[in-house]
């Protein structure tokens, strides 16, 4: 017999950070429909991990900075899983460079994949938790939105953006019994990490008072309690999951 689980949808859940979402709320009992753009094959590796642990998962392409194709893959994901109960807006893209260099396509890229994507998705998953009085969003942020980074204008800028679109949502939201919180990652192994110099990794690595880099499994084991009933009481808020990095140097 079918066992009618509850719908979770990551963008973003080809590899890293939301793929170990995916699995987590699939854990949680969550059937999980698994969004990417460009990386079919990963993706595919997501579904077929959940399914190995007996999960339900589909996996849906959608670029998350086109409105259209947002829209789409939250209807296709309604059509199929059925509605979204927890969204985990994760989708994100670096292009760094530092100011004086940034390029318009730089800039608008980041902004319009880390911010705008989750504006996209968020507004047509919400409607139908409001319809039905329940829900969950938790967008992926950064703590580079607290703390500021070089080189990092684009990223650090869409994704202090999230944090303010997720405080008035939460606001919006509040009454239909809806929550919406950020999870601001530190410095994560993952693709998006790989390829930061040496010198850049070796500064970062030794501004984490926990001594070491954060798995995203780490990321993922809070998102996953933050879907969880046990969080029922929880909103507008920003979780760092950094091993302390945003805490500061002490002067
Ligand atoms: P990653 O390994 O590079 O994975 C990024 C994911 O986003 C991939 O699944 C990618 O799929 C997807 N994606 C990119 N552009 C997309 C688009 N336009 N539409 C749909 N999906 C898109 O990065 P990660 O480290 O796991 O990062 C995940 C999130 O955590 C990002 O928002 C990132 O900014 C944030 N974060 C990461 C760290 C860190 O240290 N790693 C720290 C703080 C915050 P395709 O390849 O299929 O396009």
């Amino acid at each position: 017999m079918m066992v009618d689980r509850p719908c979770a949808l990551v963008t973003g859940a080809s590899r890293g950070i939301g793929r170990a979402c995916a699995l987590e709320l699939s854990r949680e009992g969550f059937k999980v429909a698994v969004n990417f753009n460009k990386d079919e094959a990963g993706a595919l590796e997501t579904v077929e991990l959940i399914l190995k642990e007996g999960g339900e998962a589909r996996m849906y392409r959608a670029d998350v900075s086109s409105h259209e194709e947002a829209k789409g893959l939250v209807t296709l994901t309604e059509e199929e899983l059925g509605p979204v109960d927890v969204l985990v807006a994760n989708a994100g893209i670096t292009r760094d460079a530092l100011l004086v260099r940034m390029t318009e396509e730089e800039w608008d890229g980041v902004v319009s994949t880390n911010l705008k994507g989750v504006y996209n998705v968020t507004k047509w998953a919400v409607k139908s938790m409001m319809r039905r009085r329940k829900g969950r969003v938790i967008a992926i942020s950064s703590v580079v939105a607290l703390t500021g980074n070089a080189g990092q204008a684009n990223y650090c800028a869409a994704k202090a953006g999230i944090i303010g679109f997720v405080r008035a949502l939460a606001r919006e939201v509040a009454r239909y019994g809806i929550t919406a919180n950020v999870v601001a990652p530190g410095f994560i192994s993952t693709d998006m990490t790989k390829k930061l110099p040496e010198q850049a990794r070796e500064r970062l690595s030794g501004a984490i008072p926990l001594g070491r880099i954060g798995t995203p499994e780490d990321v993922a084991y809070a998102v996953r309690f933050l879907a969880s009933d046990r969080a029922a009481y929880i909103t507008g808020q920003v979780l760092p999951v950094d091993g302390g990095m945003s805490l500061g140097a002490l002067t």
